[in-house]
Formats: C-alpha cells, sequence, structure tokens
C-alpha cells in the first residue's frame, strides 16, 4: 500500500513509524523540519517536499494535524495533496479537528473523485507507539474495511461510530466529559485542600465510590440507559448533597463553579417533576430541558 502521512507531531511521528514498520510504502511530510529529521534516515519512508509531493500516486493520505484549518491547508492550499491524488484514493483524517466541518470536506473530496473517513483517536503517545490506540471511525462499512490495514497497524481497538463524521464527533462528546471531569476532580480536591483533609485518603475514598469510578460505568449503565429511573439515590437527595457540600466549600471560601451549575440542575429536578427518581434521571432531566428528546417523558417513565 502507498501511504502518504502529514503531521509529525507527539502522535503523528510515532504512528508514522508504525506504518512503515508495517511494511506500507510510506511517504511523509511536516512543516517542520525537526519533524522530518529523524525520518531522513529511515530506509523505510521518503520525506516529501510537499502535501502535494506526498499525495502523488499514494492510495491512502493520513492526515494527523493540530486543527481543521491545518487539514483544510495540507489538502485544498497551495501545493495541496487532494489535486495531485488519483481517482478513489483515501483521506484518512485523524487529527481532533472540527467535527462541523467533517462532513463538508468530505463532498468537497467527493467531487474530486476521493473517499474519506474520519479516524480520530484515543489514547496516548506510548499507545501511538505500540499500536494501542483506540480509533474512533466514521464513514462507510466498505471505506473502513479498506482501510483496515491501516488501522489495525495504528490501533488495537477500532470503534465504528457510524456514517462520516461520527468518529470525531464521538470523539468530541468524549473529550467534553474528559476535560469537564479535569475541572470537577481539580475542584472536588481543592475543596479537600481547603478543609485540611489528608489528600491520599481522600482521593482513595473517591476511588472507591462512583464518584471515582464513574458514573459512566456504574449508575448509568445500571439505571437510566437501562429504562429505569426507580430510585437508588433519589434526586432530591442529591440536590440535598450537592447543597451541603456548596455550604461547606462557602465556609472556607473554596472555588466550585461546576458544582453550583449542578446545584441549579439538580434544583430543577422538582418543578420538571422528577425529584423523587433515580439520581441518572438527571439525562432526561436535561433532555426534557434541551426539548426535542429522543425519549419522551411518557415513555421512559
Ligand atoms: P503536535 O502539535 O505534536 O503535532 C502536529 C504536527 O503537525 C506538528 O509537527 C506540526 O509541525 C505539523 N503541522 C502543522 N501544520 C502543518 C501543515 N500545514 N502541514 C504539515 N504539517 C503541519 O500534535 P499531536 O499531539 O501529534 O496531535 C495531533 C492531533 O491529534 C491533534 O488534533 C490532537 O488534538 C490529537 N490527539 C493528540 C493526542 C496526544 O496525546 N497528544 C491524543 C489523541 C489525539
Amino acid at each position: 500500500m502507498k501511504i502518504g502521512f502529514i503531521g509529525l507531531g507527539i502522535m503523528g511521528a510515532p504512528m508514522a513509524v508504525r506504518l512503515a514498520e508495517a511494511g506500507h510504502e510510506l511517504c511523509v511530510f511536516d512543516v517542520v523540519s525537526v519533524a522530518t529529521q529523524p525520518f531522513e534516515n529511515n530506509p523505510r519512508c521518503r520525506v516529501g517536499l510537499s502535501p502535494a509531493d506526498v499525495a502523488k500516486g499514494a492510495d491512502f493520505l493520513v492526515t494527523m494535524l493540530p486543527e481543521t484549518a491545518h487539514v483544510r491547508a495540507v489538502l485544498f492550499g497551495p501545493d495541496g495533496a487532494a489535486a495531485q491524488m488519483k481517482p478513489g484514493a483515501m483521506i484518512i483524517e485523524m487529527s481532533t479537528g472540527d467535527a462541523t466541518a467533517c462532513v463538508p470536506i468530505g463532498k468537497e473530496l467527493a467531487d474530486l473523485g476521493l473517499r474519506m473517513i474520519d479516524a480520530p483517536v484515543g489514547r496516548t503517545p506510548l499507545d501511538a507507539a505500540n499500536g494501542t490506540l483506540l480509533v474512533i471511525a466514521g464513514g462507510s462499512e466498505s471505506d473502513i474495511a479498506d482501510a483496515s490495514s491501516i488501522l489495525n497497524a495504528l490501533a488495537n481497538e477500532i470503534v465504528h461510530a457510524g456514517p462520516l463524521g461520527s468518529g470525531i464527533k464521538t470523539k468530541l462528546v468524549n473529550n467534553y466529559m474528559s476535560m469537564v471531569g479535569m475541572v470537577m476532580t481539580a475542584e472536588a480536591l481543592a475543596l479537600a485542600g481547603k478543609l485540611d483533609l489528608d489528600i491520599p485518603k481522600t482521593v482513595h475514598v473517591i476511588q472507591s465510590t462512583a464518584a471515582g469510578r464513574g458514573q459512566i460505568n456504574v449508575n448509568f449503565p445500571n439505571k437510566v440507559l437501562k429504562g429505569d429511573v426507580t430510585p437508588d439515590f433519589p434526586l432530591r437527595l442529591g440536590l440535598k448533597d450537592i447543597s451541603l457540600a456548596m455550604e461547606l466549600a462557602k465556609s472556607v471560601g473554596a472555588p466550585v463553579n461546576l458544582g453550583a451549575a449542578a446545584q441549579q440542575l439538580f434544583a430543577l429536578a422538582e418543578p420538571w417533576g422528577r425529584s423523587e427518581q433515580d439520581c441518572t434521571a438527571m439525562l432526561l432531566l436535561l433532555q426534557d430541558i434541551a426539548g426535542g428528546s429522543p425519549v419522551s417523558r411518557s415513555r421512559d417513565l
């Protein structure tokens, strides 16, 4: 397989090395010469002069770039790759970029006779080096199957999320939770610090309950996602507990901004008729408020 690879950063460089080691004919490109240098002496690949040069004759072009603007630039900018690719060749867009741009880019490529899948990755640079990434792919079954020898060289788990654009949407939902969780975790530990608690013991306690084990692993799959909102712990008591914690935080001046937003949502459970339902019915409450819920109130009760 002849593969072009653009973006040799923290993730891209070890991914490109894996593709070269898997025996593919590889041509790589990056705007920064320190990024291309390690590939100069790699007998398994060639360093291209431009995106266009990398794309010439390639069956696949992998992009692993910081943002969608960079992806657009390498595909459609001066010396861009898209105009040089042969009909039927495929772009595998693996960056974490703008999900709303994915389908329009796919359409522009399709107009040139090219195929595209979005295949952003989860996990770490070490996983990139070991070929143990999680790929979250969007595109047609047949395109993802055609790309499988490349994806399998990079990942030990491939989730086909749905049609083009679904991979990056799923990845951004995942990252939303990951990044908000970062703030929530920091808020909780900063509160513990302000209360002069023993941090290792507090961490141990949090790790031992649903707080740390993850609502997504523990309560959500067992309750609301199964259609069961009978109260193991009702939203009414959730409001009581978060209010107690907020009062405690106020007494020591700890910043609990996410907590304030969460407290307001718990307080809405009563007027929306859900205060006696399980805390995981927070999902249904948000769907009520958001409107257009896929789950109607009468059905989920
Ligand atoms: P990085 O900044 O280390 O690397 C990006 C590379 O792209 C750089 O070498 C840069 O010179 C190159 N580049 C930028 N513009 C270019 C252009 N126009 N043409 C050619 N090359 C260009 O980023 P990274 O950590 O490798 O991440 C790449 C993508 O993967 C990002 O979208 C990131 O959010 C995502 N991601 C990163 C991680 C991680 O742990 N680092 C994990 C999963 C996903």
